[in-house]
């Protein structure tokens, strides 16, 4: 059975699209396909040819650049999206960044600096931007970020992200609880190993991904088009009712220990 969600009144910004295989980009593609306006804003002007290629021949969209640890870009990013939108419906913040040293040692050994930074890219610049947002969200509207399982368990050499992700999750119930009386719904998605360039910056992702394939309840690991599938049920009408929540998408990996032969 398909259920089809109509977008076409709505408007969304997508921070954090590197390339197609952004997770960012996956739940952008579900939102373009059920008619949502989509805005998008990138770090650095080193990605803008790919979105550019990624965005060619699209109604309805526009992108910015936008250092989310920037006060100055984010203030430029909503004002354009008041310019472009008048108001906004969904905000995704699909961002996480730690500088590759924190992920190679021991976490014992984390400087202030790498968490600080770890914490500021990953987890507090959804506070940041949920707060630029608020004025233009429509009341009814919906905030969806990118999590995953090492804020629960510890993974190796995920170290000070996974306590960035821990924080992430934690942002989202106190958001939720902020929005709540304008129904405004704060969620975020915890999704399994996925090939992206952030994932390739984590020592050993190769075998991480290799290991939760077998290790699934599914026996795979979920895919990209299954996270924007999660992402468009909790941005959209049919996860009215959901708030503050850490819901995962992983093909069932993090409910297992070890899988039977
Ligand atoms: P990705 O394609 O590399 O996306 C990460 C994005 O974050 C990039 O566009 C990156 O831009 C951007 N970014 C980093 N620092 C930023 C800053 N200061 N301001 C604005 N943007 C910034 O990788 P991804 O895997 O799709 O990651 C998206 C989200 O999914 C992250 O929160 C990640 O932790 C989460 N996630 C990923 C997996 C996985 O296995 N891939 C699993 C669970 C959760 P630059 O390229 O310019 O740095």
């Amino acid at each position: 059975m398909s259920v089809s969600v109509d977008l076409s009144n709505k408007t969304a910004l997508v921070m954090g699209v590197a390339n197609g295989r952004s997770l960012g980009w996956a739940i952008a593609q579900q939102l373009l396909a059920a008619g949502c306006r989509v805005g998008f804003s990138y770090q650095g002007e080193r990605l803008r040819p790919e979105l550019d290629k990624l965005l060619a021949g699209k109604d309805g969209v526009w992108s910015q650049q936008a250092d989310a640890t920037s006060e100055a870009d984010l203030v430029a990013l909503f004002a354009r999206v008041k310019e472009e939108f008048g108001h906004l419906d969904y905000l995704v913040h699909s961002i996480a960044y730690a500088p590759r040293q924190a992920m190679e040692g021991r976490f014992l050994d984390t400087t202030p600096e790498d968490w600080n930074t770890a914490l500021q890219v990953s987890a507090y610049t959804l506070v940041s931007a949920s707060r630029h947002a608020e004025p233009l969200l429509r009341d009814g509207g919906s905030i969806v970020s990118l999590t995953y399982h090492a804020s629960q368990q510890v993974v190796p050499k995920y170290n000070v992200m996974g306590v960035a992700k821990a924080a992430l999750e934690a942002a989202t119930r106190y958001l939720a609880a902020d929005f709540g009386e304008r129904e405004i719904r704060v969620n975020t998605v915890s999704a399994g190993p996925m090939r992206t360039i952030a994932a390739r910056s984590i020592p050993g992702f190769g075998g991480l991904y290799d290991k939760g394939a077998r290790n699934a309840s599914f026996g795979r690991n979920a895919t990209p088009e299954e996270v924007g599938k999660l992402a468009l049920f909790l941005l959209s009408d049919l996860g009215s009712g959901v708030t503050g929540q850490t819901m995962y998408v992983d093909a069932g990996l993090s409910i297992m220990t070890v899988k039977e032969d």
